[in-house]
Formats: structure tokens, C-alpha cells, sequence
């Protein structure tokens, strides 16, 4: 078979979560949580389907849900993007993020992406012929290193990606970071495409730096969001993207080729659920309190870590237990312990391996508790 991907097999979350449902584990592998949606939200969307929302929605997403979504961005982030053209509902962020790399990038384009990665990002470069261009997030605290970034950039560089807060670290970036991304890029053709999936889940009174809020940089970003993650319905499968008519233009053209519209009672039941700005402030306080409570569950044992900055995931360091690597740690722990986590030498430049696991804790007290317990053991 000649295939167009030879070096992509089955993702690490279909395989890890494959591996932890046969050994019956502790899953705290994939991303998504294990407690039911806001009911509120659920009736609302019930509403919907029984209201006759059930054909096909407009192209570019619901209008009333696109308004709320613009009425959002502009108070959270001083950035209004009109919901007429400059705002798109997509099949998650996954599809959102495709479209646009899709959309922008061509065969012997450069994208630069920072290493480790979520990893939708470089299958969709290569498709569309485009050359990753990857820079490796230094130490503990995974801090980009701007001059390397500078000197990576070519005239074939097409677009960069971030993602704060970041899957799978737990860090985030700074307004100092976004700002000299925004100098790097001023008087270039560079797109910025900004996956901030994460926007709600931010923690310790940190600020959620949204490249919207800058001016030279939300005019060259498509900005990718998910619903999934901010209300608990990972299986929705709903996000959208916003960035600047002249991009959204081009976004839109492969956008309704690539799946016209999506689910339109979801649509119909977020627009109302989301017009209430408590549904999606309250979460970064609701998922410290899990950070928090899982820390000090796992604390003592063997693992050590750096509390996460944002995201529902929590980074360990497990070289004091050992010498194995990660991908075979994670396996035994699953086969052996009852445990699921994700090893982060997939997500990493050359699959380098630190010795680290990624677990998420977007997990009831009960799941928790039990996942602590086992910690202990190992
Ligand atoms: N984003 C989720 C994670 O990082 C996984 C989503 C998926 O399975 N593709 O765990």
C-alpha cells in the first residue's frame, strides 16, 4: 500500500485506551472526563432535538450560537470577531484545526510546531505536502526559546502553532511569551493558527494569554476552541474557530466541502447554555480543586512532578522508579497495576524519552482516590 501517512499507526489514545479497557484499569489515559454534563445543558439540547432542530445547520454554525461566541471573546479578550464572518462552528477542534492547516497550508510550506505536540497537528502538514518545522520546549517548565524560533523561520515558514495552555504539559504561555511571538511575526506573511482548546482551564490565578487579545497576532490567527473540553461533552465532538474575515473566507471554502455543517440540536442547546458566562468561568476553579486533590493524593509516592499550570493533565517524573521506558511503563502499569496513563515520548521531538507520564485527572474523587492508591504501590 502506498500510503500517504507510512509513519502514522493508530493513535496512543485508541491504543492506551484499548490496553486499559482490557485489564479493566484505572483509566487516566485519554483526555475526557468521567462525570456527567451539567443536566441544565443536557435538557437544553433535549429541547432541541425534540423542537425539531434535526436538519441540517447553517454552514458556518448556528447564528445565535456564533453571536454568544463572538459576545464572549470580545468581553473575555477585548477582541470582537464578527459573528457574521469571522467565526465558524466545526466537528471539534480536531476538524477545525485540519481545515485550517488545509486551508492554509501548501506542498513545501514550513510549519512550525513546539515539541511535544498534541499530535493532530503533523499528519495534517503532511497531507497537505507542508514540511514541519519542530523546536523543542525546554526544560521543567517548557518554555519556548524565541531566539531558536527566530532562526527557524525561512521564507517558506507558513504558519507556526501554538497551544497554551498546553496538552500534554500542563504550561502555559505568557503575555511576555505572546508578545514576542506578535514581534517575531510583525512585517511577515506568517499565520499564527492558536489551538487554546484549554482557554477555561487555567490555574492558581493565572490569565488565559489568548492570541486574540493582540493585535498583530489575532489579525494573522485562526484560533481553534472545543466545546468538548469546557463542557464535559468530549463525545459532541463540537468546537469552532475564529480569526479575521479574510482568513475565515478561506477557512469557510474547504470548510463546507470538508463537512458543510455540524450537529445542529447541540448547537442549538449550547447557544443558550453559553450565553450564561458562569457555565465556562467557573471550571478553572472546579478543575484546580481536582489538580489539588489529585497532588495530594499521589503525594509521598515515588513519582515526582510540577503542578500544572492548565489543561486537565498532570505530567510525572518517574526516573526514581525506573530505568524502563516510558511506552513499556505505561504498558506494565496497565497489565501489572491496573493503571492507564499516557507516555510522553509520542508527543515528543525524535520521541525522545524523559522518563514521564501524562495522567488526567479530570476524574471523579472516587477514580481519583483509587488511582492514588495504586500510585502508592508502585
Ligand atoms: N485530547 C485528548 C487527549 O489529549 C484525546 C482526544 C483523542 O483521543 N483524539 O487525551
Amino acid at each position: 500500500m502506498n500510503s500517504k501517512l507510512p509513519h502514522v499507526g493508530t493513535t496512543i489514545f485508541t491504543t492506551m485506551g484499548k490496553l486499559a479497557h482490557a485489564h479493566d484499569a484505572v483509566n487516566l489515559s485519554q483526555g475526557f472526563p468521567n462525570f456527567s454534563p451539567d443536566p441544565k445543558l443536557l435538557q437544553l439540547v433535549a429541547q432541541a432535538v425534540q423542537s425539531d432542530y434535526n436538519q441540517y445547520a447553517p454552514m458556518q454554525g448556528m447564528f445565535s450560537l456564533r453571536e454568544t461566541i463572538s459576545e464572549k471573546m470580545e468581553t473575555l479578550y477585548g477582541k470582537a470577531y464578527h459573528p457574521e464572518s469571522e467565526l465558524t462552528v466545526t466537528a471539534g477542534a480536531t476538524q477545525g484545526i485540519f481545515t485550517a492547516i488545509t486551508t492554509f497550508v501548501k506542498a513545501g510550506d514550513e510549519v512550525i510546531v513546539f515539541k511535544p505536540a498534541y499530535d493532530c497537528y503533523e499528519p495534517a502538514i503532511s497531507l497537505n505536502g507542508g514540511t514541519v518545522v519542530p523546536i523543542e520546549l525546554k526544560g521543567q517548565e517548557f518554555k519556548v526559546d524565541w531566539a531558536e524560533v527566530n532562526s527557524k523561520i525561512t521564507p517558506k515558514t507558513r504558519m507556526v502553532i501554538i497551544n497554551t495552555p498546553h496538552n500534554p504539559s500542563g504550561t502555559i504561555l505568557s503575555k511576555d511569551d505572546m508578545l514576542q511571538l506578535e514581534s517575531l511575526l510583525a512585517g511577515t506573511d506568517i499565520l499564527l493558527l492558536s489551538d487554546e482548546v484549554y482557554e477555561h482551564l487555567i490555574f492558581d490565578g493565572r490569565i488565559h494569554e489568548s492570541a486574540a487579545k493582540f493585535k498583530g497576532l489575532a489579525e494573522r490567527s485562526i484560533i481553534c476552541a472545543s466545546f468538548g473540553k469546557t463542557f464535559h461533552v468530549t463525545g459532541w465532538k463540537l468546537g469552532y474557530v475564529a480569526g479575521p474575515k479574510s482568513l475565515m473566507r478561506e477557512f469557510q471554502k474547504v470548510h463546507q466541502y470538508n463537512v458543510f455543517c455540524v450537529n445542529h440540536p447541540m448547537q442549538k442547546g449550547l447557544a443558550q447554555y453559553l450565553k450564561n458566562p458562569e457555565h465556562y468561568l467557573a471550571l478553572s476553579a472546579f478543575y484546580e480543586e481536582k489538580r489539588d486533590y489529585f497532588l495530594r493524593a499521589i503525594q509521598g509516592s515515588r513519582f515526582t512532578f510540577t503542578a500544572s499550570q492548565g489543561t486537565y493533565f498532570q505530567v510525572v517524573d518517574y526516573s526514581g522508579i525506573t530505568e524502563e521506558s516510558d511506552i513499556d511503563f505505561s504498558k506494565r502499569l496497565i497489565t501489572e497495576h491496573q493503571l492507564a496513563s499516557i507516555p510522553l515520548s509520542v508527543f515528543n521531538l525524535n520521541n525522545a524519552d524523559h522518563r514521564q507520564l501524562r495522567f488526567c485527572f479530570a476524574k471523579t474523587k472516587e477514580t481519583l482516590d483509587k488511582a492514588a492508591e495504586l500510585i502508592h504501590r508502585i
